[in-house]
Order: structure tokens, then C-alpha cells, then sequence
């Protein structure tokens, strides 16, 4: 994953297995911050590596662009990114552009919202649903 430094500038590449430690800019050594928005997986070996190799839970939302409740809970899903920041991660996927991980993970219907726990699925939500509600069922 590459993180642009908010101080100098410079796009840094962040391992997934060090997700958790606010890592900080190779040139002006600057803090990154925790991860604060939704990172999308548009390959299907970006998945597995991101997925498997995160040091935090990552909840992976199945979406496709002509899918009305998925641009719901996209910005729903924003906001859990930026309150959970460091504890959580936020990821999206796009069923059309990689169908080849939607249908492993046999995905029905979108949006369906998955939560990893050490690269394996713990949890799976489906349908848009607010924030808070998110929240109250992955019990975050
Ligand atoms: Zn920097």
C-alpha cells in the first residue's frame, strides 16, 4: 500500500503487517498517522496479501459501482474508517473488477461488508446499514 506524507510529500510503500504502528515518511521521518479512509484491493493478489498480512481486523466491503445501497454505505463505511483509525482497517473491493475473490468468498449480494481477523473471515454483514449500526454488530 503507498501512503502520501502529509508533511513533505513523498509516497511512502506501508507493509499491511505493520498496519498498527503508525508507521512514520522514509524522508522527513514525519509521523503517517494511523490509516484514516477506506483502501481499496483492486487486484486479486493485493487482496490476499493485504487480507492474510494485516497487523489489525480489516473490514472488507464487496461493492460494484451500479449498486444503489452500496454508495450508502460508502461513506458510512468512511467514517468507521476515520473513528477506528489504528484499530481498524477499511477496505473495498469491486465485485466487477475482481470477481475472481467475490465469488471465492461466494458473495450473494452487495454490499456485503466481511471482517477479517488474522487473513480469516470472523464476521459478515450484509445490506447498507448506518455506521452505528455497523458498529453495534461487529461490536466495535
Ligand atoms: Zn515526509
Amino acid at each position: 500500500m503507498i501512503r502520501k506524507c502529509l508533511s513533505c510529500g513523498a509516497k511512502n510503500r506501508v507493509p499491511p503487517d505493520r498496519l498498527h504502528q503508525g508507521p512514520t515518511c522514509g524522508q522527513c521521518k514525519a509521523s503517517l498517522g494511523p490509516l484514516d479512509h477506506p483502501v481499496a484491493l483492486a487486484h486479486e493478489r493485493g487482496f490476499d496479501e493485504f487480507v492474510r498480512g494485516a497487523s489489525l481486523p480489516v473490514l472488507v466491503d464487496f461493492w460494484a459501482p451500479w449498486c444503489g445501497p452500496c454508495r450508502i454505505v460508502g461513506p458510512e463505511l468512511e467514517k468507521l474508517a476515520k473513528k477506528h483509525a489504528g484499530k481498524l482497517v477499511v477496505a473495498k473491493l469491486n465485485t466487477e473488477d475482481v470477481p475472481a475473490v467475490a465469488r471465492r468468498f461466494q458473495i450473494s449480494s452487495i454490499p456485503t461488508m466481511v471482517l477479517f481477523r488474522a487473513g480469516k473471515e470472523a464476521q459478515r454483514l450484509s445490506g447498507a446499514m448506518p455506521a452505528n449500526a455497523i458498529e453495534a454488530e461487529l461490536g466495535l
